[in-house]
C-alpha cells in the first residue's frame, strides 16, 4: 500500500515521520511518499527524505494515499481530500472530537488515533503521550531558564556568591519527573508535590524533593490520580503558598484524567512571588493549575511574575520531538503490519489496535471496553 507523510497546518513544526522513520517503514514494505517540504520546520529537507527512499509527491497524491500519516487531526476538508477506503493515523483526541469521528465515518474510512494507545508497560514504545510529556517537561525548564534573569545552578566566584534557584515542580507524572531532572540538571533546587505518594522516590533519585501533603488520598487503581479531597487541597494550599513565597520558578503539570485541571496556585500566590519569578502551567490547555495562567501566552503580572501557557513545548524541539513520535509510530504500524508486506491488518482482538482503532471502515468503533491499566 502506499503510505504518505503529509505536511502539517500553520504552527505545527513537527511531522509524523523523520527520514529514518520514513526509511523503516518502508521495511515494512509500504511505498512510502512524503508531501514535499513537510519535514522543513523539523530540520527534514526533502532530499532527506529522498536519500531514504522516500518519493516526493504533490499535497493532493499524498493526501490520495491508503495510509496518512500526519500529527494533526484532519479537518473537515482534509477529510474530504481522503481516498474512500483509506487509513488515516494520527492524534485525535476522540474523547474532545466526537465531531471529527462523524466526519470520518461517513465513508468507509478507518482512523488510528495514537494518542488512544492504553498505557501499559506492552504499550510503551507506541505511547506518544509519554514520549511528548517528557520533552514538554524538559523544554519547560529550557522555557523558564530562558525568562528567569539568574543562574539556575548556585556559583562561588571571585565576583560572589549565587544561590542556586529553587524551583517547585507540581505533579511529579512523565512531564513533571522530566522537568525535576532537567532543573536539578541545571543545578537548581528542585522539589516537588504530587497526591501520589508512590512517587517521592522516583523524585529523589533525580535529585528532586518530595513535599508530602499529610492528609490520606483515595488510593489509586490505574496509576492516575484522582480528584483529591477538600482536607487535601486546603493542606496543598497552604503549601503552594509557602513555596510561592519561597520559590523561583514553578512549574505545574498537574492532570486528572477525564477532568478540567486543578487549580493550584492562586492569583494571590502568583503575587507573592519574587519580580523576575517565572511560572510555566502546563496545564494551561487543560483550564490552568495556575489563576491566571492563558493557554498558547506569555503574560508579565504587574508584579513582575512570567506566566508563560505555552501548549506547543513539544513542538519547539521539532526534530527530537519528530523523531521520537515517528518511532512510537513506527511500533504502532510494525504491530499492525505482521508479514512486512505493506499490508495494514488490524487485529481487534489485541487490546492495544483495538484501544487505537476509533473508526473502522466507516463505522464509529471509540470507545472501546476498558482496559485495566498496569
Ligand atoms: P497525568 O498527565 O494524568 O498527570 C500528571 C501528574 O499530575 C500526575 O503525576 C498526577 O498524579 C499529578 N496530579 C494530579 N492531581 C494533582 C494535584 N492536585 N496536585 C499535584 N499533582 C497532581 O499523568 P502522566 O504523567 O501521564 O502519568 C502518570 C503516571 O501514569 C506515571 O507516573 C506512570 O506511573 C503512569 N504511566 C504509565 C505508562 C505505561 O505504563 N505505559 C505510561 C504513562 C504513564
Amino acid at each position: 500500500l502506499r503510505m504518505a507523510i503529509v505536511a502539517e497546518p500553520e504552527g505545527e513544526t513537527r511531522v509524523s515521520a523523520s527520514p529514518t522513520t520514513a526509511e523503516r517503514l518502508r521495511g515494512l514494505g509500504y511505498d512510502v511518499v512524503v508531501e514535499r517540504g513537510a519535514g522543513v520546520a523539523s530540520s527534514f529537507p526533502d532530499d532527506a527524505y529522498g536519500k531514504a527512499g522516500a518519493t516526493l509527491v504533490d499535497t493532493e497524491t499524498a493526501w490520495a494515499s491508503d495510509i496518512v500519516l500526519r500529527i494533526t487531526p484532519p479537518t473537515k476538508d482534509d477529510v474530504g481530500r481522503l481516498g474512500d477506503t483509506a487509513t488515516f493515523v494520527g492524534m485525535l483526541s476522540p474523547a474532545l472530537r466526537p465531531e471529527l469521528l462523524e466526519w470520518l465515518a461517513t465513508r468507509s474510512i478507518t482512523a488510528l488515533a495514537l494518542d488512544a494507545v492504553p498505557r501499559i508497560s506492552r504499550a510503551q514504545s507506541m505511547d506518544v503521550l509519554s514520549s511528548m510529556s517528557n520533552i514538554s517537561g524538559y523544554r519547560a525548564v529550557i522555557e523558564a531558564a530562558n525568562e528567569f534573569g539568574r543562574f539556575f545552578t548556585g556559583q562561588v566566584t571571585a565576583a560572589g556568591k549565587v544561590p542556586p534557584a529553587k524551583v517547585l515542580v507540581a505533579g511529579a507524572g512523565v512531564a513533571g519527573l522530566a522537568a525535576i531532572g532537567a532543573a536539578s540538571s541545571l543545578g537548581a533546587v528542585v522539589r516537588a508535590t504530587d497526591p501520589r505518594p508512590e512517587v517521592a522516590d522516583q523524585v529523589h533519585s533525580i535529585g528532586g524533593e518530595y513535599l508530602p501533603v499529610d492528609v490520606a488520598v483515595e488510593q489509586s487503581t490505574d496509576g492516575y490520580a484522582k480528584a483529591t479531597s477538600e482536607a487535601y487541597d486546603r493542606r496543598a494550599a497552604e503549601i503552594y503558598s509557602e513555596q510561592a513565597a519561597d520559590v523561583d520558578v514553578i512549574i505545574t503539570t498537574a492532570l486528572i484524567p477525564g477532568r478540567a485541571a486543578p487549580r493550584l496556585v492562586t492569583a494571590a500566590d502568583v503575587a507573592s512571588m519574587r519580580p523576575g519569578s517565572v511560572i510555566v502551567d502546563m496545564a494551561a490547555a487543560q483550564g490552568g493549575n495556575v489563576e491566571g495562567s492563558v493557554a498558547g501566552e506569555r503574560i508579565v503580572t504587574p508584579e513582575g511574575v512570567t506566566i508563560l501557557g505555552y501548549t506547543d513545548l513539544a513542538g519547539r524541539l521539532p526534530a527530537q520531538a519528530s523523531q521520537l513520535y515517528g518511532t512510537n509510530l513506527f511500533n504502532l504500524l510494525a504491530l499492525l503490519t505482521p508479514g512486512k508486506d505493506g499490508r495494514l491488518v488490524i487485529d481487534v482482538d489485541d487490546i492495544v489496535q483495538r484501544a487505537v482503532t476509533v473508526v473502522r471502515d466507516g463505522a464509529i468503533t471509540w470507545p472501546p471496553p476498558p482496559v485495566q491499566v498496569s
